[in-house]
């Protein structure tokens, strides 16, 4: 799946576990659960059909400026949470895709959804570019029913006037 539908992904599932941020934001063990299911759901979108229909440079421009749209209207008890849950989202592609490759061993791979053997498999499978971008769609549509379901989270988390910047 694309850098910047991840980072959508992450950035949404904030939702589901601000309520727990309320408690304590300064706990760091409640942070760990929203980072592992930011990646385990970075692995469900990479084997689910997606297409990639934005070149790779301008979705990780698009991805790193989601963050940035968003981060100045979240109250600052719940910037970390937000941040974890796109460090989750994006965390396997920056590892396998990025320091892999910027490391010069660009064919190794820790996730199991990035091994060659996975990537290729899938990819003969999923041929239907028109099908793979209604995934690519869905998973959008998904993280909008997420905001409208869990708006009140929403309008908890966010503040009235920008809170940085
Ligand atoms: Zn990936």
């Amino acid at each position: 799946m694309m850098a910047s539908i991840h980072a959508v992904v992450g950035i949404s599932t904030s939702l589901a576990f601000c309520r727990k941020v309320d408690t304590d934001p300064s706990k760091t063990k409640q942070y760990i659960m929203p980072l592992l299911v930011g990646v385990a759901l970075h692995g469900v979108l990479d084997v689910v059909p997606h297409s990639h229909f934005i070149s790779a440079i301008p979705d990780i421009i698009v991805a790193l400026f989601v963050p940035m749209l968003v981060l100045p209207f979240v109250k600052r008890k719940y910037l970390i949470l937000v941040l974890v849950c796109y460090g989750g989202s994006i965390l396997p592609d920056v590892i396998d895709l990025g320091v892999f490759r910027f490391l010069g061993i660009g064919a190794f791979r820790i996730f199991p959804w990035h091994f060659a053997v996975v990537y290729n498999a899938l990819n003969s499978v999923w041929t239907n570019r028109h099908v793979n971008v209604l995934f690519d769609l869905a998973a959008l549509l998904i993280c909008v029913a997420l905001v409208l379901w869990k708006r009140r989270d929403a309008q908890r988390m966010l503040c009235d006037k920008p809170s940085i910047m």
